[in-house]
């Protein structure tokens, strides 16, 4: 039997041993405490029959309560160092394999072949979006995503419209997944211990996006213009997108929605029918 990685003595005995450093860069922060491993595994229902891509193991905490909870864990981990520590740290796991790379370039789909997998992460902050962006973009065959982030950006993914946190982030984790906050993290269940708040947010992959898109590219053009200039109305916004002043009126009539509004009060399907408009013009 392993001891748990996640206990503040433990942690502090493997990055003695090992004479590691967190490094601030890679957005290192471990994990020390045990119930919010145990909180995140159950949030994923991990159990033997599972396939988990983990992100960013680091000294491999969540990824001993995965293992443990009987799944199979890839673990892509950027940091060098890691992969001969974590040989150790999980050296009683066999079903455990870990890759020296980084996230936002390898080849998932190369990686991992089974027909569904779970994605399980406590992820570096500084690259929070492009991460989550890039899983969900590129239509992996992801049932799952329970990641811990930012409490702020948490309360961005699962904003209604008209609110400060409403963004494209908002629109973009919607329209492919439901978003769930499960549980807020304290940062002294880390270390070393973050500036920020932290949340574990479950987004559970839609067979079907939420609403209907003729063209997903220009969806989301949309949406990116809606949010540049988030004081200007709707109609301001689409000129700004590349239109002129009888396109933008066409479309606007065609979704039924007033270029008065701003932007940011659009629900996903309003998006979504000024888009259609859009493409239908073009038609
Ligand atoms: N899972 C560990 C835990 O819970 O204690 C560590 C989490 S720490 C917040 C984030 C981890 O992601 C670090 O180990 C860091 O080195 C790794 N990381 C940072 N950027 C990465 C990238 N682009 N690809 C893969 N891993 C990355």
């Amino acid at each position: 039997i392993q001891p748990k990685i996640a206990r503040k003595d433990v942690t502090l005995h493997i990055l003695k041993t090992f004479n590691l450093h967190a490094s601030k860069k890679l957005g290192q922060n471990f994990l020390i405490d045990e119930h919010v491993v145990q909180g995140i595994v159950a949030a994923a229902g991990a159990g033997s029959g599972d396939t988990i891509l983990e992100i960013g193991p680091g000294i491999g905490t969540l990824t001993q309560g995965l293992a443990e909870a009987g799944s199979q864990v890839v673990a892509v981990e950027l940091d060098k160092r890691l992969p001969d520590v974590l040989a150790k740290t999980l050296a009683g796991y066999d079903n455990v394999r870990i890759i020296q790379g980084d996230v936002l370039r390898i080849d998932i789909s190369r990686e991992i072949t089974v027909p569904k997998y779970k994605v399980v992460a406590n992820l570096p902050y500084y690259i929070t979006t492009p991460i989550i962006m890039k899983l969900l973009e590129e239509r992996l065959p992801i049932e799952v995503l329970v990641t811990m982030v930012q409490k702020e950006v948490a309360e961005r993914m699962i904003a209604s419209p008209g609110g400060k946190d409403y963004g494209a982030l908002s629109v973009a984790v919607q329209y492919y997944t439901l978003p769930e906050i499960m549980f807020f993290v304290p940062p002294s269940s880390f270390i070393p211990q973050p500036a920020v708040e932290s949340a574990v947010i479950r987004c559970t992959v839609r067979q079907q996006p939420l609403v209907d898109v003729q063209d997903e590219t220009r969806f989301f053009r949309v949406v990116k213009a809606a949010f540049a200039q988030r004081r200007k109305t709707l109609h301001n916004a689409l000129k700004a997108a590349g239109l002129d002043a009888p396109q933008v009126n066409g479309i606007l009539n065609t979704a039924g929605i007033d270029g008065m509004r701003r932007g940011e009060t659009l629900s996903l399907a309003e998006f979504a029918a000024v888009a259609n408009a859009w493409t239908e013009q073009e038609q």
